[in-house]
């Protein structure tokens, strides 16, 4: 698996990423590395001028192809920039499992983004969940119920900060299945 930062991702988020993910996913035959960082050039074309966003579906097929040039079974990009899709203010992320990519953002995830203040462990814990939620995703789980699992679906922060950053025990045994099977 791969990790991708785009554009001024900060080194020590992407690094707190590699740590969580890694130690997560090895066991379970995925090894994880960190890939030099995308200019965010490739994606202006996913920039939408009324909105200050940029359209998030845009940015998995650049992903992907740069995840299948180092032979990774998934790749995650990590971006600061603004993500929506059409009919929603905004997203945190998404994945697409047939390409085998995810994208995060780290835009909405600083507690300084609703008027609160720096939290840099609260922060990265957040981006921790989104990357292990999105790359659920990829190796296609759907949403949970459970509101502690990290696959439970994110409507703001606040549900984000009741998950745990793991799946739950139904989602990991579904999981390890769909890797078995090679999804
Ligand atoms: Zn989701
Ligand atoms: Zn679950």
């Amino acid at each position: 698996m791969l990790l991708v930062p785009i554009g001024g991702v900060e080194g020590l988020v992407v690094g707190a990423v590699l740590e969580f993910v890694g130690s997560y996913y090895t066991p379970l035959g995925i090894p994880v590395a960190v890939s030099d960082a995308l200019s965010e050039d490739p994606f202006s074309e996913a920039y939408n001028p009324l909105r200050h966003q940029y359209l998030g579906r845009r940015f998995l097929p650049h992903l992907s192809e740069v995840g299948r040039k180092k032979r990774a079974r998934a790749v995650l990009g990590i971006t600061d920039l603004d993500l929506y899709e059409e009919g929603l203010n905004f997203i945190f992320g998404l994945a697409h499992p047939g390409l085998g990519a995810a994208v995060i953002s780290t835009f909405r995830l600083r507690p300084e983004f609703y008027g609160e203040a720096p939290n840099e462990g609260l922060f990265i814990e957040r981006v921790i969940k989104e990357a292990m939620h999105e790359l659920g995703h990829v190796f296609g789980l759907g949403h949970c119920p459970d509101r502690r699992c990290v696959m439970h679906f994110s409507n703001s922060v606040v549900d984000t900060d009741i998950k745990e950053p793991v799946y739950c025990s139904a989602c990991l045994r579904r999981l390890k299945e769909n890797l078995e099977v090679g999804l």
